[in-house]
């Protein structure tokens, strides 16, 4: 701990972090230091729980009871350590944009590793906790709302079962963080399978080299794919399973019009979730070209793009792995070559059994995927609601939209249901699928704002907790659903997202 006496009382008092449920068994401190950097979080100076995921502690083996309230509050801001925490700030690097770039954890602690009653292992790690030695130019430190909105985005993620990092709480810390205007600093706890990331296998190839790369890739394989062990070749088998989880994961992202809109290597996490929540959001209208992060001028991170991206992040990573797949490097070249050509058709194969589910298809016809496209390419000349669009599509009575009234669409529904009517399945049961698999509700951009506008303005939270119930069920429709399933106004069609506040 960082000695600051103004501190010292909450620092001192004995908690009894144990009777917290905390159950640390850490095992990334054990890497070489080179890995990581051990400090623990800076003091601030009063910390409030806004937020708490109840739930998640339970799921965790905490105890909310004990940890809503000011123990709880001591130890999401980093003033007080669970029993067994042993803190540290990870190195990484990554490509932003194209361009190789040293980073780390500039505003994150990784307090421990907690064992759930499962015997599941997750990170535990406070975003928004203060400098480190990765720090740079920056404060170290989080602003409340982009902290609420990663919490608000990630655990609407999980309930519409996408692999995803998720939000424990959120604590105010009392001080102010200086960004365009000063704003109320805030810190969220970060629950993660693990923070490796593609950038972190960059850092230890160009830091480290090939030695570290190898202690990082046997972790990996342990920590994540324990199978893997008795490869011929670990390493080249831990890229065909990174190939696949990422292709799973973007295929999961396209089917519900998630645009990640910061897919730097740096956030691309091995564990197959989505990490980093800070200017993603839900597409509303269909267009592939959809973008809404401020800085991506270029489109980069389009929604359309993110397959192609995701391929081009997992070539970053088998750079890093060529050694240890061959001493050989043209050997290596070649092997590792093939496997990331293999993407594009591991991807086609798991978003076309998303996209299937979603038209309530099932077998396998040769027509499928263009009968798919057909589909999104109306939706794209009609800017159609992605989401609504896909949830009324078996509607007797379809809305008043102009898509649904173009004799092309027309035409497309004549084929789609002799498509559905040549399967095993009944109609009904093509619709109970499609009602599984198109959310009725998603963390629409308005409605987010909205939850966040009156937490910051008012320390309202009661709009926010109304969102999140919601959102907890994203694929049931009822009276209290239906406010969250209207599109935003026209006020919307330029909405921007920020990064890095
Ligand atoms: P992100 O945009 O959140 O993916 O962060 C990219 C890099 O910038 C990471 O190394 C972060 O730790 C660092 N970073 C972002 N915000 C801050 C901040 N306020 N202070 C220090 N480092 C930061
Ligand atoms: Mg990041």
């Amino acid at each position: 701990m960082q000695s600051n006496p103004m501190y010292h009382k909450e620092k001192t008092d004995n908690f009894g972090t144990n009777s917290q449920g905390w159950n640390f068994h850490n095992s990334y401190v054990k890497l070489p230091s080179s890995f990581f950097a051990c400090l623990d979080p800076v003091q601030v100076s009063s910390s409030k729980i806004v937020v708490f995921n109840s739930s998640l502690a339970r799921f965790l083996g905490l105890n909310p009871d004990e940890l809503e309230s000011d123990k709880g509050a001591a130890i999401f801001s980093g003033n007080q350590l669970p029993e067994n925490a042993e803190p540290l700030a990870m190195a990484y690097s990554g490509h932003q944009f194209g361009y190789f770039t040293v980073l780390g954890d500039g505003r994150a602690i990784l307090l421990g590793e907690q064992i759930t009653p499962q015997g599941e292992r997750f990170d535990i790690q406070l975003k928004g906790s203060g400098r480190t030695p990765f720090s740079r130019g920056g404060d170290g430190r989080a602003a409340l709302v982009p902290m609420l909105r990663e919490y608000i985005i990630s655990e609407a993620m999980y309930y519409l079962r996408i692999p995803t990092t998720r939000a424990l709480a959120v604590v105010t810390t009392g001080e102010n963080v200086m960004r365009q205007t000063l704003l109320p600093g805030a810190i969220l706890t970060r629950v993660a399978s693990s923070h490796i990331r593609v950038g972190t296998f960059e850092a230890a190839a160009c830091q480290g080299g090939v030695e570290d790369v190898k202690v990082l890739a046997e972790y990996t394989i342990n920590r994540h794919f324990p199978d893997l062990k008795s490869e011929a070749n670990p390493c080249l088998a831990l890229l065909q399973a990174a190939v696949s989880s990422q292709a799973s994961l973007v295929a999961k992202w396209q089917c519900v019009g998630f645009i990640h809109g910061v897919m730097n290597t740096d956030n691309m996490a091995l564990s197959g979730e989505t990490i980093d929540y800070g200017p993603c959001a839900f597409m509303d209208s269909y267009d592939p070209a959809t973008v809404f992060s401020s800085i991506d001028q270029q489109g980069r991170y389009s929604y359309g793009n993110q397959p192609r991206i995701c391929q081009w992040n997992l070539t970053r990573f088998a750079e890093t792995l060529l050694p240890l797949i061959s001493k050989n490097e043209n050997e290596a070249i070649k092997k590792a070559t093939r496997v990331l050509e293999s993407f594009p058709e591991i991807f086609e194969s798991f978003w076309l059994d998303g996209m299937k589910r979603k038209l309530g298809m099932s077998g396998v016809e040769k027509e499928d995927p263009e009968l798919i496209e057909g589909l999104l390419s109306l939706m794209q000349k009609h800017r159609a609601d992605f989401t609504n669009t896909f949830r009324n599509l078996h509607l007797k009575k379809l809305p008043d939209d102009p898509l649904f009234h173009d004799q092309a669409f027309a035409v497309w529904h004549g084929e789609w249901m002799n498509r559905l009517k040549s399967q095993s399945l009944s109609i009904n049961e093509s619709h109970a699928i499609m009602d599984k698999n198109n959310p009725a509700v998603i963390p629409r951009n308005h409605r987010v704002e909205e939850a966040l506008e009156t937490a910051e303005s008012k320390g309202d939270y009661s709009v926010m907790h109304r969102l999140m119930s919601v959102l907890a069920k994203p694929f049931e429709d009822n009276s209290q659903s239906s406010h969250y399933r209207m599109p935003p106004g026209p006020e919307f069609a330029s909405y921007q997202t920020f990064c890095g506040t």
